[in-house]
């Protein structure tokens, strides 16, 4: 039965609003398809703003694939803001995809992608105004399977209350094989209705049904034990691995914004994976291993993309663009390609050594030359061993001194608050770096026109890493070190000037620890504070500590117990029968290695050390190099 838009209702509601393009629909690339021709059908949330949302690269490539697939539509939906969301809930008018702007309650899955667990209210709003029960044991035939993928998935717990399913991983192939199951049950007419579809996918061992686990706890309130309540659904639940991304050269039509967006370039990603074991990176650890694009499809996805979309800028993606094997041939072969052309080519990076540079220096021949940025993370050396950030004191001044010197005037450099064993004088230590960063490029140039930001950002403690058992640290330790170190920057008469300095309160760390490292108790926490306004809490203007606080009492949950408390050994973690690879025990003597400050090399150049992810999942290191080239032109 054709289900019809909601366009007409939602367009009187839209002169009333901030900012009504973004939800309008019809970007460059998009794609509405048939209703009634297609027998699987997605709606894809981010569940944050459009201009959020939008350039989120996983749900585009998603929102392709699944559109290519014969008998299959996908469209998008993002989190409305509350001006809208206060005139629909007046007006009666449901949460609706920007397609073809179709309820999403009539689709057969609703697919969020989470790269914060900050997005977690927005979800509820979303549901809430689909009319989909929050609850998922209260939701009927007729609602959509809520599933959840992306980062935050490789802990679902404290949304479980709110899920039917999770995938861990990448999402390219289990999309396609999650369609084939739902296509499946509906042509044997339903059989068993919702439940047994959800047994279908469970029992792949790809699909992480919630219902199917009890979740026992000890008096303590420590998780005693996570088990199936029924027979063929698997103990653990494996994470996904894309193993040739050739194959995969998505996104082919990149969409191209109407309103405002963070990103408003075409992004290829050139590999997936990090292997360089910084510890408290859960984005490296959860993707491993590593996977490059080759040269020529990169050179081929780039020519492509900006043929489909008309973007003047190319960002080359990944979790540390410099690492790929052929980097400099990629810098090289595309700076020459797109040298006298108004196509910019950027480049996120965060190593710091020369060859970065070099790296960059190619990329800017077109003119831009926005500013350097590089993550030493620790603000002292041991900080640096305790997280494996790799990076000495004389590194970093060799390396910015190379880039005054060739003409870079602004250098950005990230680092966090909060690590474990953290001391007030390693903060402290970022002060001195960059006095001494900006001492360098004063002596390299012979000028006064030298700066450097500095970036803080808070630690919380992630799972699937080295430091899922470490006690994070408070938010008043970490006030009161920024505080110490920002008056130390701005009291130094010769060089607090020219030392810019961005940092955020502890507070929302505090709260994002909470929904990382959260159990099934925590979802009583999101939902109060969800049903006292909390909105967008990724958001500074929208996030209240103190209304998370509150609920979180309300709803009997100590906060400080899941957050500052350092776990034991063989506490059963929330998210130890999701499994992302990694050997447990690799990942505690890790911890142990990591507090006695010791390093761990890239084992894409050195032997495997058996974190446990290549023979669990099946996988390999792939890297170059190809021998192949950037060159001929083709089209993917
Ligand atoms: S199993 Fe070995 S080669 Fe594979 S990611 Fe882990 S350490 Fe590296």
């Amino acid at each position: 039965m054709s289900v019809e838009s909601i366009f007409p209702r939602l367009e009187a509601l839209l002169p009333k609003v901030q900012k009504p393009i973004q939800y309008v629909g019809g970007e460059l690339n998009s794609t509405i398809k048939d209703w009634d021709s297609a027998d699987v059908r997605w709606a894809l949330m981010y569940p944050d703003a459009y201009e959020v949302g939008l350039p989120n690269q996983g749900v585009a490539i998603l929102y392709e694939i699944l559109n290519e697939l014969p008998g299959t539509l996908a469209e998008r939906t993002y989190a409305v803001w509350p001006d809208l969301e206060a005139l629909m809930r007046a007006e009666g008018v449901p949460q609706f995809t920007v397609d073809a702007h179709r309820p999403v309650r009539a689709f057969d899955v609703l697919g969020l992608s989470f790269s914060t667990e900050l997005g977690y209210t927005n979800m509820l709003t979303a549901l809430d105004l689909a009319g989909i029960p929050l609850l998922a044991e209260e939701r009927g035939e007729d609602d959509p399977i809520v599933l959840a993928g992306g980062h935050a998935a490789f802990n679902p717990e404290p949304i479980a209350d709110f899920l039917d399913a999770a995938v861990l991983g990448d999402g390219e192939q289990i999309s396609i094989a999650i369609s084939e199951v739902i296509r499946e049950w509906k042509a044997e007419g339903r059989p068993g209705g919702r439940d047994e579809l959800l047994m279908r996918l469970a029992e792949s061992g790809g699909v992480y049904v919630p219902k199917f686990y009890d979740v026992d706890y000890h008096p303590d309130g420590r998780i005693k034990r996570v088990a199936p309540n029924r027979a063929d659904v698997p103990w653990r639940v494996h994470k996904h691995t894309v193993m040739d991304l050739d194959e995969w050269p998505y996104p082919k039509k990149p969409l191209v914004p109407l309103a405002e967006t963070v990103h408003e370039r075409f992004s290829v990603e050139i590999f997936r994976g990090c292997t360089r074991g910084c510890r408290f990176c859960q984005a490296g650890m959860i993707t491993r291993p590593v996977r490059e694009r080759s040269i020529t499809t990169i050179g081929a996805m780039v020519e492509n993309g900006i043929k489909e979309s008309g973007f003047n800028e190319v960002g080359l993606l990944s979790l540390s663009s410099a690492d790929h094997s052929e980097i400099a041939d990629v810098a090289k072969g595309l700076a020459d390609r797109y040298e006298g052309t108004n196509t910019s080519l950027s480049l996120p990076s965060t190593r710091v050594d020369a060859f970065n540079i070099d790296l960059a220096n190619e990329f800017s021949r077109n003119g831009r030359r926005s500013g350097l940025t590089f993550a030493p993370e620790g603000g002292s050396e041991r900080m640096r061993k305790v997280i494996n950030k790799m990076v000495t004191e004389e590194d970093l001044i060799r390396t910015v001194t190379t880039a005054y010197t060739q003409g870079w005037r602004q250098v950005k450099l990230y680092f966090m608050c909060g690590l474990p064993t953290e001391q007030d004088e390693d903060v402290l230590g970022i002060a001195d770096l960059a006095k001494k960063v900006i001492q360098a490029g004063r002596e390299a140039t012979g000028s006064r026109d030298i700066r450097c930001t500095v970036s803080i950002g808070g630690f919380v403690p992630k799972p699937h890493t080295p430091f899922q058992w470490a006690g994070q640290a408070d938010h008043e330790t970490v006030d009161r070190r920024l505080k110490a170190l920002r008056d130390s920057v701005r009291g130094d008469k010769q060089y607090g000037r020219a030392i810019g300095f961005r940092y955020h309160d502890g507070k929302p760390s505090i709260v994002e620890g909470l929904l990382s490292r959260g159990d099934r108790r925590v979802g009583a926490v999101i939902r109060a504070v969800w049903e006292d306004g909390g909105r967008f809490d990724g958001w500074s203007e929208h996030f209240s500590y103190e209304r998370w606080r509150a609920s979180a009492e309300k709803a009997g949950v100590d906060v400080d117990w899941y957050t500052t408390r350092e776990r034991e050994e063989n506490e059963v973690l929330p998210w130890d029968h999701l499994d992302a690879g990694l050997d447990r025990e690799w990942l505690w003597q890790d911890w142990q290695e990591a507090v006695n400050g010791s390093e761990v090399e890239d084992c894409r150049w050195t032997p495997c050390y058996d974190c446990g992810v290549c023979p669990t999942m099946g996988t390999e290191i792939q890297i170059g190099p190809t021998g192949r080239k950037l060159l001929p032109l083709t089209v993917v």
